[in-house]
């Protein structure tokens, strides 16, 4: 057969070749070592928290290596496809500070000399491709409609053979130029297959940058690589974009993996140097007694607006995610507290093989200590963004007298053990309604071991003695005062040493104290509260909880 004459048929309209995309698209001037990888969604308008995970593991390999990171929309499925859907992807990658250097790097903005960097617009390169195939004898146009199709499925089933178009069942494998000029000229609809070199006996071996060595049975399949419309299946534009983007590392979901023989034969038959592949397990969730992969439908915190939504701080999640990548990461941040998490280098080869447990309560951890690390003014700015989108109340509120809400913030905030209550900005509302009349409810929590007439003696005597201007040991002296005054000890050691002899200590005198200015038991400094409410606040508060009693 004369595989021009077909090549020329199949695609009349294609005048490139693979050498003109080669100079339209040259190789990449890189450091040694330079890893180019990329971020391939489709664009389905949800950004999976596996798929930030995934973005976030290329970038850094990227990045690390000071080299370069894209961002591909690999929307040549239609069916999946939603509106805005580029947007969504965006939105999650920017608000969680991936940083893209080529594709699609900002809304409507395509950056870099690789491009178009999405699927849809890239028709002409894949049949380029495929003609060069075609011309060489190593593709050929298929005819078999979705019936038959179906026909040789459920005979393979039947008789429990490897499933797809092959051997004996590759009927148009062997059509005659003649029978394909016909067909052609009929307009009936065709795909072009790969016309695998495969063997059934032998297998392929690839390094996996996470797995190590893989071995696996040759493709013997003759896959589509292009569909009737002209539009390419995804693993034959994953080896015509990668290898023209110069990409170095493919890193991608473990669902690939059984596919990767195609790929690599895809490779060899376009006589191109496949990259390095490394295949990333899912992220699990713990359920009954397994585990299962994170699911969209089941699990509200697979989608990466779920973080945003919560307003956990943005950095926390990344070094959740890092931490769930390299368990070495721990120890990272436990020697450099202050490092930013770009300062870490990610290992390919110490990721999980199993997939890694999602785990709320790290995550909780990991975001508090990010929070307690942050300065008053820091958190007063992220806890304002957020409830500028998510909790209009509160936003106003804490807007109102910036002043105020950052000394708020400020309280036990000191270096050396900052208080850490706070895993996520949705919890300021919470943790510190009592500071805000408007929204504080005061349900008081008595003390238990205190009588209701002292609690009232107490708050009497402290009205009497309260000086605004008080240092904080002053303050505390008085506190002992009125502790001595209403029959408490002024000392817990000596009261533990007699407690017959006293109604209590002076620490039950603050608690008392503490109920009456915030309803809690429980609360940060309560000499920072007392300062930032201010006299005429405080004093109000403690009437009111005398009139409770
Ligand atoms: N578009 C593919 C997906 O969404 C990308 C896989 C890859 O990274 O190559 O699964």
């Amino acid at each position: 057969m004369d595989y021009n004459k077909l090549a020329s048929l199949l695609f009349p309209h294609i005048d490139k070749t693979i050498e003109d995309y080669e100079r339209i698209y040259p190789k990449r001037e890189l450091p040694e070592g330079a890893n180019v990888t990329r971020f391939a969604p489709s664009p389905t308008g949800f950004l999976h928290i596996g798929g930030l995970f995934a973005a976030l593991i290329s970038e850094r390999m990227a990045h690390q290596s000071s080299g370069k990171f894209i961002l591909r929309i690999e929307d040549t499925d239609k069916k999946r496809e939603v509106e805005g859907g580029i947007d969504k992807i965006l939105e999650g990658l920017l608000a969680f500070g991936i940083k893209i250097d080529e594709g699609f790097t900002d809304f409507d903005t395509e950056t870099g000399n690789y491009g178009p960097y999405q699927q849809s617009k890239r028709a002409e390169i894949y049949q380029t491709f495929a003609k060069h195939l075609v011309e060489e004898g190593k593709a050929y146009p298929c005819f078999c409609t979705e019936e038959e199709i179906s026909a040789i499925r459920e005979a393979q089933e039947k008789d429990k053979l490897l499933p797809g178009y092959y051997g004996k069942f590759a009927k148009c494998r062997n059509l005659t130029f003649e029978e394909i000029e016909e067909k052609v000229k009929a307009g009936l609809p065709y795909v072009i297959r790969l016309k695998s070199p495969g063997q059934e006996d032998k297998r392929i071996s690839f390094k996996d940058g996470i797995r190590g060595n893989i071995e696996m049975p040759e493709n013997i399949v003759d896959v589509v690589i292009l569909k009737s419309d002209g539009i390419p299946t995804y693993h034959f534009a994953h080896v015509v974009d990668d290898h023209l983007m110069g990409t170095t590392a493919v890193i991608r979901g473990d669902e690939w993996i059984s596919s990767a023989p195609i790929h690599l034969q895809m490779f060899y038959m376009l006589g191109l140097k496949a990259p390095k592949y490394a295949h990333i397990a899912p992220i699990m969730k713990e359920d009954g007694n397994g585990k299962r992969k994170i699911s969209k439908r089941k699990d509200p915190e697979a989608a990466v607006t779920y973080y945003s939504e919560e307003g956990y701080p943005v950095d926390g999640v990344i070094e959740y995610l890092l931490n769930l990548a390299n368990y070495t990461f721990e120890d990272f941040r436990r020697n450099n507290p202050k490092a930013h998490w770009t300062e870490f280098s990610l290992a390919m080869n110490k990721m999980s093989t199993s997939g890694g447990l999602f785990d709320l309560a790290k995550l909780n951890d990991i975001c508090k200590n990010k929070i307690a690390s942050m300065t008053a003014k820091e958190v007063y700015d992220l806890a304002t963004a957020w409830a500028k989108t998510y909790d209009e109340e509160l936003y106003n509120l804490l807007t109102k007298d910036e002043k105020y809400s950052v000394a708020m913030f400020n309280f036990d905030r000191n270096p050396d053990k900052p208080r850490k209550d706070i895993a996520k900005f949705s919890e300021v509302r919470n943790a510190f309604s009592f500071m805000f009349d408007e929204i504080a409810e005061f349900n008081y929590e008595y003390p238990e071991n205190v009588e209701k007439a002292d609690m009232k003696a107490i708050c009497e005597e402290y009205i009497n003695i309260y000086g605004e201007d008080d240092e904080k040991d002053v303050w505390f002296d008085k506190m002992k005062d009125v502790a001595e005054k209403c029959g408490f000890c002024r000392e817990v050691k000596e009261y533990k040493k007699n407690p017959e002899g006293f109604k209590g200590h002076v620490g039950d005198v603050s608690s008392v104290i503490r109920v009456a200015v915030t309803g809690r038991m429980k609360s940060p400094d309560l000499y920072a509260i007392l300062k930032t409410l201010g006299k005429d606040r405080a004093m109000e508060r403690i009437n009111k909880f005398i009139l409770s009693l």
